[in-house]
């Protein structure tokens, strides 16, 4: 490169915070997972929920077949083995309050419309109290990526909840949306997409207004290599209705079908030439939950403990520390800022009041 041409692009890496050229990462794929606390992904299973009275557990000998060993070790790879293979040794987790490493919401409410706009904003809004289908006035960091050039038509949200269509505030932002009940993306007739949707429409409801996480997975594994989205969003919802229904059975299994879920999106990844080694995963869910035989079931303002989260990413960007311990908190508003970085794009700088990036998760 010639010095002229070196000196006019200083101005441009110092601008991005890091030094965007350094950066592998292409596209990023967020995946948010309602509720889902950072008790099962540290520890796994919880023996005082393993049965009917506290975890409303149908079938008490295979839930412990499944998720229940003697170790903590081995109790959270038998629940999420992804989580403790490939993430734990290639990425970072965030979040084991009991090793010294916190993520915390900063919104108060730990409910679901203030979690998703602090994940997606980067700060707190006093004015998001509550749950109501209601247009975030607020532009989330994919909008504000997708009004640029390099993203515009490259953006995608599949999310499992007709609420998310407003937290998103799919319209105004323009970015292709499928929840399956509010849809800004459009399938062609006779599609594998279109299947998918005729499916979501034809399972018997157990919800009005989310379903089984399972169509927003397969959608977006269809979608993907198609369209070839750089900015993804994936919301997942079923632990924390089934959590809320107080069933430990079902959060379980939900939980460890994430994982598994997980695993498929990024061996899909590292299978098309696009993605491979370009592609940055983003894992987090809105709040946790509390603790104890009653309280793991509820989350909001007045639960403690539901303000603590865990926070995953995996990707070429990313130093593999694993699991993180003995650092400083790190907290829900920071995501957004951490996932332009991973871009090259500054979104702190332009949203003063957005949390800063989580500089340990992006290239030294
Ligand atoms: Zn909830």
């Amino acid at each position: 490169m010639k010095l002229r041409a070196f000196l006019i692009l200083i101005p441009l890496l110092l601008a991005h915070g890091v030094h965007a050229a350094e950066l592998r990462t292409r596209n990023v794929i967020l995946i948010t997972v309602d509720g889902l606390r950072w008790q099962e992904v540290f520890r796994g299973a919880e023996e005082l929920l393993l049965n009917s009275t506290n975890g409303g557990v149908g079938n008490v000998p295979r839930l412990r077949s499944a998720f229940w060993r003697d170790s903590e070790t081995e109790r959270r790879t038998a629940l999420l083995p992804f989580f403790w293979s490939t993430v734990a040794q290639q990425g970072q987790l965030y979040g084991n309050t009991n090793r010294g490493s916190s993520a915390q919401v900063t919104n108060g409410r730990k409910f679901t419309y203030p979690g998703f706009n602090e994940i997606f904003t980067g700060f707190a809004d006093d004015r998001i109290n509550s749950n109501a289908k209601r247009d975030n006035p607020n532009v989330t960091v994919l909008e504000w990526l997708h009004r640029k050039p390099a993203f515009a038509g490259r953006a995608v949200a599949f999310a499992n909840w007709d609420t998310h269509f407003h937290i998103f505030n799919a319209r105004r932002s323009g970015i292709p949306t499928w929840t399956g009940y509010i849809n800004t993306l459009e399938f062609a007739p006779g599609s594998p997409l279109a299947l998918i949707d005729q499916l979501h429409r034809d399972i018997t409801p157990l919800w009005p207004d989310m379903d089984f996480d399972v169509f927003y997975l397969h959608a977006l594994l269809e979608y993907l290599p198609q369209a070839k989205p750089r900015l993804v969003w994936l919301g997942l919802s079923e632990p924390d209705e089934w959590a809320h229904e107080g069933r430990y059975d079902h959060y379980l299994f939900a939980a460890h079908r994430m994982d598994a879920y997980l695993r498929r999106l990024w061996e899909t990844v590292q299978s098309l030439p696009e993605y491979r080694d370009q592609t940055t995963l983003i894992v987090t869910p809105d709040h946790g939950r509390g603790s104890g035989p009653t309280e793991w079931r509820n989350h909001g303002a007045a639960v403690d403990g539901a303000e603590n989260i865990w926070i995953a990413v995996l990707g070429p960007d990313t130093p593999p520390l694993g699991e993180r311990s003995n650092i400083a908190p790190v907290f829900q508003n920071q995501i957004a800022a951490t996932l332009a970085s991973l871009l090259g794009e500054d979104y702190a700088g332009a949203v003063p009041k957005a949390g800063r990036p989580l500089t340990d998760a992006l290239p030294k």
